[in-house]
């Protein structure tokens, strides 16, 4: 590791403080009050908040660096917030954006565990290359589906992200694992766009 990182590495992805990767002050300030909102799929929503500001900078820094300490500590401080969901399964989102999480793992199963909900890694993203464009959502829709290590038939199922932004991944995991039977009861993430924090999705 250069010496470059080690200095960054040393302070709190949220203020800078030196000597801890997310310090008690920030975690504090950030998991407070759960954000809620509904998906346009009418589901359930809890985030620790919008995604802006210090939220916003510690979620990207702690991804950037791969700081899945702080990204647990995040995770963990959403437990509370999903226990009236009873006994639910946690379906991370799949990801198909290269160069947006390091290393190419999702951060679904990392935020799931952290919050002790048990993980079914069963979503799987067909390989869509680098096509862009308008078309991007009937693509997820279509390319977004259960694999075969699944819950069970009619299993309780939370979909797990780490930032909703336009909710089409969401929307089309969640569409999967209702095309599989599987009942989606809730969605998790760190943080959700703020255009769509107010107000009832639309797509
Ligand atoms: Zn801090």
């Amino acid at each position: 590791m250069h010496l470059i990182e080690q200095f960054f590495d040393s302070r709190c992805v949220g203020c800078s403080t030196w000597g801890v990767m997310v310090c008690d002050t920030c975690i504090a300030r950030f998991t407070a009050i759960p954000h809620r909102a509904i998906t346009s799929r009418g589901i359930p929503l809890v985030a620790l908040g919008t995604y802006r500001g210090g939220l916003r900078a510690l979620i990207l820094s702690a991804k950037h660096r791969s700081a899945h300490a702080a990204i647990r500590r995040l995770g963990g401080a959403l437990r509370d917030a999903v226990l009236p969901w009873g006994n639910v399964i946690a379906v991370p989102v799949p990801s198909s954006r290269p160069g947006f999480l390091a290393r190419g793992y999702g951060l679904g199963s990392t935020i799931a565990r952290a919050a002790e909900l048990t993980v079914a890694n069963c979503l799987l993203m067909d390989d869509v290359g680098t096509q862009r464009g308008r078309h991007r959502l009937e693509r997820l829709r279509r390319d977004i589906h259960v694999g075969l290590r699944r819950p069970p038939m009619g299993s309780r199922v939370v979909i797990v992200d780490d930032v909703m932004t336009t909710g089409a991944s969401i929307d089309a995991a969640t569409d999967a694992c209702v095309r599989a039977g599987l009942r989606v009861v809730g969605v998790l993430v760190l943080a959700i766009a703020e255009q769509r924090a107010t107000a009832p999705l639309t797509t």
